[in-house]
């Protein structure tokens, strides 16, 4: 576990002066959502919204952002508004606080009019808690003048950081919402986001207005998730050995960088028996939507993408996300390998990385579209992603302290569970520069990284004999290194600066400091890659703050029945598996065997709604499949789910127990509207998907 520092508040808040409303914060987090307890600056955050002030909160992904305004939303008189970019993932987190007994809604133009305008009247009369709108749709007067006749709660700003232009999510619509404090400068405002640099605080703090607020920043560790990166060599038989060996039949996001090695990555995983959908802007909106609906919702799909996919994804049980490709920078690769295990189980974030990684991302760099400022941004944001590769420390300390926090060794990334030699590659590091120098010198030309290792390897190939450059000194001066080597020695030169690459073609030339190895002694300490990348040891042993329950086998068997029995009602009911249940909530059933719907109650992730909608069902599963019950076995499973429930009456899928019912409503105190119908079916888009989507706008996907 990494020796992290606590979380920290850049201002402290005065909780004693709200115990009334704190009381009611907590009553709604054991209630509705079946949590005993705050986590990490949750409760100040929710302290100080729910009193009428701003907030500004930098949380790493799985963090637990969605309370600290839902809770205020259900506590504040009014409905809490939520402002979210991407309407494709509205119904799921509709279903998710329905599920809870939350009354959620939403307006975006996947909706048919007489939808929309339900909504509205649901909105106006009081009848939701939670409404939640793309930032598009608040820009119309129309939306505005709804939000004026009912009364707003909260205002949420979600995934804050689409505001800084200089990110790589930048939605211009953001822009718009500094207009929220004038037009109703009354409701308190929360600002949310995973991406957490200084600069990017600032910037989010200024453009929406938020300079006021007060800034709560997290820790940004995610324990369970182990950072690993390897040398590529064949990205895509890598990928095969590394899913069968580590993560067979789990859910996992692959990363691409252009739509061409999407397709082809889903297509070989598929032909070699690994089910994987592609997801990329280039897929036409119907298409994408239903693999993005088919990796919510079924068990174990893996998703292969470009960076267009991921943002607002809360499926808690991704197991693993790939990069087979070098990101932009540390702040992207952190929130994409943030979306692996949100429900806080082990989990891993894989990273195959090389040469051509390096050359492609500065031909990208110096191709770019931007003034010499922006193309300097790139280049520092490349830098800070090249020297976390290629670090021999603790990568989780380095992609701490990138983020302004500290930490030591932790024990669960490879350079800690299988640390890197360093070795001294002056030498090596001065026969390249001298090739590329005596290139530049003696003949005025320029070639890429394959020449020059085939000249220092003394390859008399018929480009080398060509230009004569078997006449070179420093042709064959390298055969003590191989060709992946001196590979790995250009790649660790690009990036400790020593040495540049331009133009479409990847030229190698020389930088100021190649000097200073070359003429003045400089040493050069380089990274030596393990001969054969083992999976550590460690590989599954870490889990976060809520440690994975253990379970033997009797709890494995049930926790595989438990998963089956939810899978069934979640089909029969539309929504994502997770939105019954999570898979940490039901290996806390497996572990400890409920008898009783109190026993089931006290578990985390348990709240009321949940316990009155799918208790009597759980039990029936636990009860089956516990050997003292002779007959028990056979019984469950998902095809008898909903039948046995109804034979006690109570638990079939989207029906609640009059008990149940009773509780929710008279806890809840407010009468409910109906449970949604079922929308769609696995795999299937909701109708409206394929209607034209002014709201939607993918991000930007490089097509190179
Ligand atoms: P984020 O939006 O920051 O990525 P979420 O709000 O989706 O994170 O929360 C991540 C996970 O943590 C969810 O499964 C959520 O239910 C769980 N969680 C959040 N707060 C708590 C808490 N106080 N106790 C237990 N689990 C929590």
């Amino acid at each position: 576990m990494a020796g992290v520092n606590p979380p920290e508040t850049l201002e402290t808040v005065d909780a004693s002066s709200r115990a009334v409303e704190t009381d009611a914060a907590q009553e709604v987090l054991q209630r509705v959502f079946g949590y005993d307890n705050f986590r990490g600056l949750q409760r100040e955050i929710v302290d100080q919204v729910i009193s009428g002030g701003d907030a500004l909160v930098l949380m790493p992904t799985g963090g637990g952002k969605s309370l600290c305004y839902q809770i205020p939303a259900l506590v504040r008189p009014g409905v809490g508004v939520v402002i979210s970019p991407l309407i494709a993932l509205m119904q799921d987190q509709v279903d998710a606080l329905t599920a809870l007994g939350v009354r959620a809604g939403f307006l975006n133009s996947t909706q048919y009019p007489d939808e929309r305008r339900t909504v509205e009247a649901q909105f106006v009369a009081g009848e939701l808690d939670v409404l939640y709108l793309a930032p598009e749709r608040l820009k119309l007067a129309s939306t505005a003048e709804l939000l004026d006749r009912g009364k707003v709660s909260v205002f949420a700003i979600d995934e804050a950081h689409c505001v800084s232009q200089w990110g790589h999510d930048f939605r211009p619509d953001y822009l718009a919402l500094s207009v929220l404090h004038e037009r109703w400068p009354e409701v308190p405002r929360i600002a949310l986001t995973a991406t957490a640099t200084e600069a990017t605080r600032r910037e989010i703090a200024e453009r929406l207005d938020l300079t006021g607020a007060k800034h709560f920043v997290a820790g940004f560790d995610r324990p369970n998730i182990q950072y690993r990166i390897e040398p590529k060599n064949r990205a895509d038989q890598q990928l095969l050995s590394f899913i069968r060996t580590e993560h067979p039949g789990d859910a996992g996001i692959v990363y691409c960088l252009s739509r061409n090695s999407v397709e082809r990555t889903a297509e070989f995983l598929c032909r070699n028996g690994i089910e994987a959908v592609p997801y990329h802007a280039g897929l036409d909106a119907r298409t994408r939507a239903t693999n993005q609906a088919r990796f919510l919702r079924e068990d174990g799909l893996i998703v292969v993408a470009t960076i267009a996919f991921g943002m607002g994804i809360d499926k808690p049980d991704v197991r693993f996300v790939a990069h087979l490709d070098l990101p932009k920078s540390v702040e992207g690769y952190y929130q994409e390998t943030g979306r692996a295990g949100r429900d806080g189980l082990p989990s891993t974030a894989w990273m195959v990385y090389g040469l051509n990684d390096v050359v492609q991302q500065r031909k990208m760099i110096d191709s770019s579209e931007g003034d010499a400022a922006h193309r300097r941004q790139l280049q520092l944001h490349l830098d800070a992603m090249l020297a976390l590769c290629e670090t021999v420390q603790c990568r989780r300390t380095q992609l701490l302290n990138y983020f302004g926090q500290s930490g030591t060794d932790c024990g669960n990334c490879d350079t800690c569970l299988n640390p890197p030699e360093s070795w001294d590659g002056t030498v090596a590091a001065q026969k390249v520069l001298s090739a590329v120098l005596r290139l530049e010198r003696e003949r005025g030309q320029r070639f890429g990284a394959g020449h020059i290792v085939d000249i220092l390897l003394g390859k008399s190939n018929p480009k080398v004999l060509q230009h004569k450059h078997n006449e070179l000194k420093v042709f064959g001066v390298g055969t003590d290194l191989r060709d992946t080597e001196w590979r790995g020695v250009i790649r660790q030169l690009l990036a400790q600066g020593l040495l540049a690459v331009h133009g479409e073609y990847g030229v190698l030339t020389l930088t100021e400091a190649s000097a200073e190895v070359l003429f003045e002694h400089r040493k050069v300490m380089m990274r030596r890659e393990p001969e054969r990348v083992k999976p550590p040891r460690a590989a599954k042993a870490k889990a976060s703050s809520a440690p994975a329950v253990e379970l033997g086998p009797a709890a494995l068997d049930m926790f595989a029945q438990l998963r089956s029995w939810r899978a069934a009602v979640a089909k029969e009911q539309g929504v994502p598996a997770y939105v019954v249940f999570h898979d940490a909530t039901l290996r806390e059933i497996a572990g400890r065997a409920p008898t009783s719907l109190a026993e089931l109650g006290a578990i985390s992730g348990i709240g009321e709604n949940k316990l009155a909608k799918y208790g009597e069902g759980v039990l029936e599963v636990v009860a089956g499949s516990t050997p003292a019950d002779p007959g028990g076995q056979s019984q469950t499973g998902p095809a008898s789910a909903s039948g046995r429930a109804g034979a006690r009456g109570s638990a079939a899928p989207g029906r609640r127990s009059a008990a149940g019912r009773e509780s929710a409503s008279a806890a809840l105190g407010q009468a409910r509207r109906p449970a949604p119908r079922s929308r769609f079916e696995p795999g299937e888009p909701p109708p409206g998907w394929d209607i034209p989507d002014p709201d939607f706008e993918p991000p930007p996907d490089e097509g190179y």
